[in-house]
Formats: structure tokens, C-alpha cells, sequence
């Protein structure tokens, strides 16, 4: 498995298992699947409701911490220094492992930006070593610039929704300009890439599925990208593509391919939940 590394020094596998919308009973079995299929890095929330099933399939499986990079993300309704504190208490409870490699900051969350008293509270368990890497999810230029001016402290990753409708060149270039590994989310757009002209023709030329021909073009970006599914078979196959070479020409037609086209909310205007 390729790897990124972060700016805490950490290495963090380029392609990730989510189990966001996956239920709490399926979890744990689609998490063996997955790490049985050789990926290594698995992403959930404490509001996806199964950081404790994504822990029992981590414990059920034979393999020693240190192989599998873990992230979970702290929700608006528990930003704040405190509350992220508690929080963290929780989401490592119901994991059970006894240090985390990414916590994020889930959203900016519109209209406050206690956001910068979360990241306070992730640098002390940063600091006491809890938490080997610190970063945030959907935050735009403006959020980690103000979170970097407020306590000098530069995120390891910025999680962001990035698929071929929404290619947010902008955003990833102010990752790159502040030093932080961009993380994509939602890559198959859930599932309304399928038909599109041009991923046909280029799956078609690849004798790969569209699905995973836009796997790969996120991976050629140079993000970290995690892929979802329930279904054993897609599971494997979504992590069977980092041998796909897409050349300059399919990367630069499938980013021309973005057109604002969100599944997810804006973050601007995503509140307090
Ligand atoms: P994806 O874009 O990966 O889409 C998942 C959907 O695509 C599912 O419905 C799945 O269905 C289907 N699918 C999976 N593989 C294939 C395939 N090979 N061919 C066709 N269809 C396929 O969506 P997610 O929104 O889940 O994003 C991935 C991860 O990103 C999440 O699990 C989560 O960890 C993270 N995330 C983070 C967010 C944030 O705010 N930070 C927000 C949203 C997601 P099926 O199960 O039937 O296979």
C-alpha cells in the first residue's frame, strides 16, 4: 500500500476504508473484509455511531496495532476545548485502542468558530501523545488559514469531498500551499458517476469499471482517498486499482469533468447540528 507522509512525520496509507452510512451491525464485518482485503487505514465519526464496531473488528483481527492507521472525527455539537476533550474520551472508549493516528475536526461549522478551541484541545492530546496526527475535514482556505493565524498550529490533513463533478482545485491548492495532505471524500460521488460518457470511454480503454477508473484519477491527484461499500466484492476491488496508470491527457479530461457538483453540504453554510 502506497503511503503519504504527514507533516507530524507519520505515514498514513494512501487508500482508506469509510464506514460512513454503513450500520452498526454490518460494521464490524465489513471492516474484517476490508483489513482480509489488505487495506490499512479505516475511517470513521463519532456521528456515523460505529467507532465501537469498527474497534471489535480491529481487536478481532490478528494484526498488531501499529499496521492499521485509525481516524475518527470530533462532531460540531462537541466542538469547544472541553467538550472535544470529553468527546475524544468517548470515541477512544468505544475503539479501545490506546492511541489514535488522526482526529479531525468533522466541520468548521457556519457561523462560529469554536473551531480553534477544539484544535486547542486536539494539540494537548496531540502533545501527551494520544493522538499521533491532528487535522480537519471540510474546512476551506479561509478556516485554516484562520485556525494556523489563531494557534500557529498547521493541520496534517484536510478531509474533503473530491470526486470528478467537484475537482476543488482551490482547496487542494491551499492544502499545498500550507503543507497539509489532502483526504477525499465521497471519490464515487455515492454512486452517481456510473454512465458518464467520458468514464465509460476511458473504463472502457482500461477494461476497468468507471468506479475505478475514479479512484485512480483521485489517487493520481496525489490524494488519500477512502472508498465505501457493504458489498465483499466491491470492497476488494476498490483497493485492486493502485495499478491503474492514467495518463496526462485521462487526468486532465476527467478534472475538466467538475461542475460543482456536490453530494455532501457546502461547508460555508453547514451548521450546528
Ligand atoms: P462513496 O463516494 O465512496 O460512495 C459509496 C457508494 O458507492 C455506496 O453507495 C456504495 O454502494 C457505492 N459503491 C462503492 N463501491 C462501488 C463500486 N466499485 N462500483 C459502484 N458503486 C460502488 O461515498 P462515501 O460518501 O461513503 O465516502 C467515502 C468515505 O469518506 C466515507 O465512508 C467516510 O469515511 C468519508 N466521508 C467523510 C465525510 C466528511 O465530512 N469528512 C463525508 C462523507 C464521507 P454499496 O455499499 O452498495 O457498494
Amino acid at each position: 500500500m502506497e503511503t503519504l507522509t504527514l507533516n507530524s512525520g507519520h505515514e498514513i496509507p494512501q487508500l482508506g476504508f469509510g464506514v460512513f452510512e454503513i450500520p452498526p451491525e454490518e460494521t464490524a464485518e465489513c471492516v474484517t473484509v476490508a483489513l482480509e482485503a489488505g487495506y490499512r487505514h479505516i475511517d470513521t465519526a463519532k456521528i456515523y455511531n460505529n467507532e465501537a464496531e469498527v474497534g471489535q473488528a480491529l481487536a478481532a483481527s490478528a494484526l498488531p496495532r501499529e499496521d492499521v492507521f485509525v481516524t475518527t472525527k470530533v462532531w460540531n455539537s462537541d466542538q469547544g476545548y472541553d467538550q472535544t476533550l470529553r468527546a475524544f474520551e468517548t470515541s477512544m472508549g468505544k475503539l479501545d485502542i490506546d492511541y489514535l493516528d488522526l482526529y479531525l475536526i468533522h466541520w468548521p461549522v457556519a457561523g462560529s468558530d469554536s473551531y480553534v478551541d477544539t484544535w486547542k484541545a486536539m494539540r494537548k492530546l496531540n502533545e501527551e501523545g494520544r493522538i499521533r496526527s491532528i487535522g480537519v475535514s471540510n474546512f476551506q482556505r479561509p478556516h485554516l488559514e484562520h485556525l494556523i493565524d489563531e494557534t500557529g498550529i498547521v493541520p496534517a490533513a484536510n478531509q474533503i469531498e473530491i470526486h470528478p463533478y467537484l475537482a476543488q482545485s482551490v482547496v487542494r491548492q491551499a492544502d499545498i500551499d500550507l503543507g497539509i495532505v489532502t483526504e477525499a471524500w465521497s471519490p464515487l460521488a455515492q454512486g452517481t458517476l456510473e454512465g458518464d460518457p467520458l468514464l465509460e470511454e476511458i473504463a472502457g480503454k482500461h477494461g476497468r469499471s468507471v468506479a475505478e477508473i475514479a479512484l485512480a484519477w483521485n489517487l493520481a491527484l496525489g490524494n488519500v482517498v477512502l472508498t465505501r461499500s457493504t458489498k465483499a466484492e466491491r470492497i476488494r476491488s476498490n483497493i485492486d486499482v493502485l495499478d491503474i496508470e492514467l495518463d496526462d491527457d485521462e487526468i486532465t479530461r476527467i478534472t475538466q469533468l467538475d461542475r460543482d457538483g456536490r453530494v455532501g453540504p457546502h461547508p460555508d453554510t453547514f451548521g450546528r447540528k
